[in-house]
């Protein structure tokens, strides 16, 4: 596409063209300071670099073209809600991505200074009108899981179309009653949304599809325990960013594609970054394009990142949906099954977490954790000290760091890294 082209299409979603330009300079930057500068790269990272450098561009284009054809664009926060069934009305799903500082002040006017940065993130987006994907979308859904995120949507509804599916906060019998019962009405919504009834066919369909992604990914995740990392951390974080937004079947045959060099380069016992690198699984608060603030700040410390158990990683892969039921009764049975195996830090109790990490930890050889909570996060506060102890209790050397999008903290945080990265070694 043309720059002319692009900047049409822009002005036609009634984007700050001034605005979006900046903060596409300082994406383009930061991007080139953080991956293109990485060594031993794997062939297929050019996929990445495509995808990123034409994400606000290509993909942004795909989805008018979609819209021009009749289908419905929506748009989510969190990994709740089922792809299946947004799939399976024949429309298309954007996560929302909030991973960076913009429109702050904006975003202040509507909700508390002490909110989380992904919250006022995705406000403060909304509000600056930097991001094409907002303005793409036909339908927002939220969910009722973090409180800051509650409260948040009802200012976001001001802005924007919005759905709320509700989300337990326990795992009890009613509980699941509750979220299946969401489930039927966030499929109510989708039929409403596009005129278009879901069979157990189209779901049968979609169900395959989104469960070929998350093998793809659970391939990835599996590849990642040889040593040496046959694959950065970094761009690890970012093949699961894409896979919020990418064309789900495109994306599932491109990261086939990575996984296959990556089985190559294992076999020649190749990698990033020298065998007995420390390696570490980082742990925690979703981390949205383009937060890659810490991942930089590890993998520039002498220790390489093998795993995350955050939803953009680990938590929102682990799971497939049953292909098996037959009739669309027993497949949203199947897909609540799924989808109340989530262990964010919203559900008390959350015990389920602390295993997994401790899982993920020995399956991928991690000599260590690094637990990532975004400022003013309650559930992942709490629930970092839980994981210390649990960390502690598995003989895993363990580091917690809150932070925010922001980069005056960036030395103060480089040298704790480096200081737990030595104790590794
Ligand atoms: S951390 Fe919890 S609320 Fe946030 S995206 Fe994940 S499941 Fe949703
Ligand atoms: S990072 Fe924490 S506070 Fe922010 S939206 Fe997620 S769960 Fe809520």
């Amino acid at each position: 596409m043309s720059d002319a082209a692009h900047k049409a299409m822009w002005e036609a979603l009634d984007l700050d063209i001034e605005a979006h330009d900046a903060l596409l300079a300082v994406l383009g930057k930061f991007y080139g300071d953080i991956y293109m500068a990485q060594e031993g790269r794997l062939k297929g990272a050019e996929y990445l670099d495509f995808v990123l450098s034409e994400v606000h561009g290509l993909r942004i284009k795909e989805l008018q073209d979609a819209k021009a054809a009749g289908k419905k664009i929506v748009g989510t926060f969190c990994v709740f809600v089922p792809e299946e069934l947004t799939l399976a009305a024949g429309a298309v799903q954007v996560g929302l991505c909030a991973g960076a500082k913009a429109g702050t002040e904006l975003a202040e006017t509507l909700v508390p200074r002490n909110t989380c940065d992904l919250i006022k993130s995705f406000i403060g987006f909304k509000l600056a009108r930097i991001c094409p994907y907002t303005e793409s979308c036909d339908l927002v859904v939220g969910e009722t899981t973090c409180d800051g995120k509650k409260k948040a949507y009802e200012a976001f509804a001001e802005l924007a179309p919005m759905h709320i599916m509700e989300v337990p906060q326990c795992k009890a019998p009613a509980d699941r009653a509750l979220f299946r019962a969401e489930l039927v009405r966030y499929k109510e919504a989708l039929e409403k949304l596009t005129g278009k009834a879901i069979t157990a066919e189209a779901l049968a369909e979609a169900t395959r599809t989104v469960n070929a992604k998350r093998r793809a990914l659970q391939r990835l995740s599996a590849l990642r325990a040889a040593d040496p990392a046959p694959i950065s951390g970094r761009d690890a974080l970012l093949v699961n960013q894409i896979s919020f937004y990418d064309d789900p079947i495109r994306f599932t045959a491109k990261l086939n594609e990575l996984c296959d060099e990556i089985e190559g380069r294992i076999a020649k016992g190749e990698g990033v970054a020298p065998a007995k690198t420390p390696r570490l699984l980082l742990a925690g608060c979703p981390m949205a394009v383009p937060n890659w603030k810490l991942p930089y700040l590890i993998e520039s410390s002498g220790a390489v990142i093998v795993g995350e158990e955050s939803c953009i990683g680990e938590r929102n892969t682990r799971d497939l949906t049953d292909e098996t039921p037959a009739g669309l009764e027993a497949m949203l049975d199947a897909l609540c099954d799924r989808y109340m195996k989530i262990d964010c830090a919203c559900f008390t109790p959350n015990d389920e977490r602390l295993e997994h990490i401790a899982a993920m930890a020995q399956s991928l050889k991690a000599d260590g954790v690094i637990h990532y909570g975004l400022l003013f996060c309650q559930p992942y506060a709490h629930e970092a000290m839980k994981v210390g102890k649990a960390m502690a209790a598995a003989g895993l050397p363990y580091l917690a760091i809150e932070t925010d999008y922001g980069m005056e903290d960036a030395g103060q945080l480089k040298t704790r890294v480096e200081a737990f990265v030595e104790t590794l070694a």
